[in-house]
């Protein structure tokens, strides 16, 4: 019987911490700000900026929206973004992923300051993550290592293997799960034999952005299953109901990674918050 890894209620812990931290800092006249940018009109990139906001909300945090034209050039953005760098009543800055194509997603990341890159997007938070004191690891893979630990699921020694190599979710998990002393196979679009390798995974995280792509009878009898995927109609990227008869514990979709992925972004914002008040 597969133990559900109920990531809402991993979520609300979270949240619940953080109430006091965030009363203090308004208290002390600083209201934890997160702002979000989102460039061009894509519908799901909408709703997740939405949802973002309303948790910031819902804390008592500020959420700052800051929705840039489709035709928006890369020098625009960056100068948005160091416009935020620059307002000290802004703590956290988050580039909603994808921009248009015409835009240079890279030259955008690197544009947020470090103090602020509360979603590890750049190259300076990225690295810091891949040597084990990253401030601020992106949000998702973040998410994926306290569901892990919120059940007391152990990482060290096992055979963790990732689907995905994504700059902010398959290479910075795969890290994490390599600075827990994991053994970890990363997995992409290019590698041959992907069901064998799955099949002796003892934590397999699901990070390609394919519904139902991880079928049941990869799993190994008992493997933890983390499955990062958000498709259309609330669909992971793992076949849940077959994966459920193999896995050992498995994160659903929805109620799994994605809420905790929030929870760590507005647990970033507020550190960074803190941070910010006391230098
Ligand atoms: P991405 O940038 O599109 O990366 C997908 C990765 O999957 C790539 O590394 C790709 O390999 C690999 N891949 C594609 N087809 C494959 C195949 N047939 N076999 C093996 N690997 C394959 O996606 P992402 O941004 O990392 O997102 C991945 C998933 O997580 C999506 O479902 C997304 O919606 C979800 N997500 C969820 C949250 C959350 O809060 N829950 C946050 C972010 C993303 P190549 O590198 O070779 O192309």
């Amino acid at each position: 019987m597969s133990m559900i890894l109920d990531g809402a209620s991993v979520a609300a812990r979270i949240k619940e911490k953080l109430g006091p931290r965030i009363q203090k800092l308004i208290a002390g006249n600083v209201t934890p700000c997160l702002a979000t940018i989102l460039v061009g009109a894509d519908s799901s990139s909408e709703t997740y900026v939405r949802m973002k906001g309303n948790a910031c909300r819902k804390l008592g945090m500020e959420s700052r929206r800051i929705h840039l034209d489709e035709s928006t050039t890369t020098e625009q953005l960056v100068d948005e973004i160091r416009k935020l760098n620059d307002d000290a009543t802004v703590h956290g800055i988050l580039l909603q992923h994808p921009v248009p194509h015409h835009i240079d997603e890279r030259a955008a990341f690197e544009a947020i300051s470090i103090d602020k890159d509360v979603d590890g997007v750049t190259t300076l938070g990225f690295a810091q993550t891949a040597f084990g004191f990253g401030l601020y690891p992106s949000c998702t893979p973040a998410a994926i290592m306290t569901i892990l630990d919120a059940y007391n699921l152990p990482i060290e020694g096992k055979h963790a293997v990732v689907i995905g190599r994504s700059p902010i979710l398959g290479k910075p998990v795969s890290l994490m799960l390599l600075n827990r002393n994991a053994t970890v196979t990363i997995c992409h679009s290019k590698t041959e034999r992907l069901d064998e390798i799955v099949k002796s995974a003892d934590i397999v995280v699901a990070a390609v952005g394919k519904p139902k792509f991880v079928q049941g009878d990869w799993i190994k009898p008992g493997a933890v299953v983390m499955d990062a995927g958000y498709n259309k109609g609330n669909v992971g990227d793992v076949d849940y109901d077959a994966c459920l008869l193999n896995a050992g514990a498995i994160t659903p979709v929805p109620a799994g990674v994605g809420p905790v992925t929030i929870a760590m972004l507005l647990k970033h914002t507020v550190d960074a918050a803190e941070r910010m008040c006391s230098k």
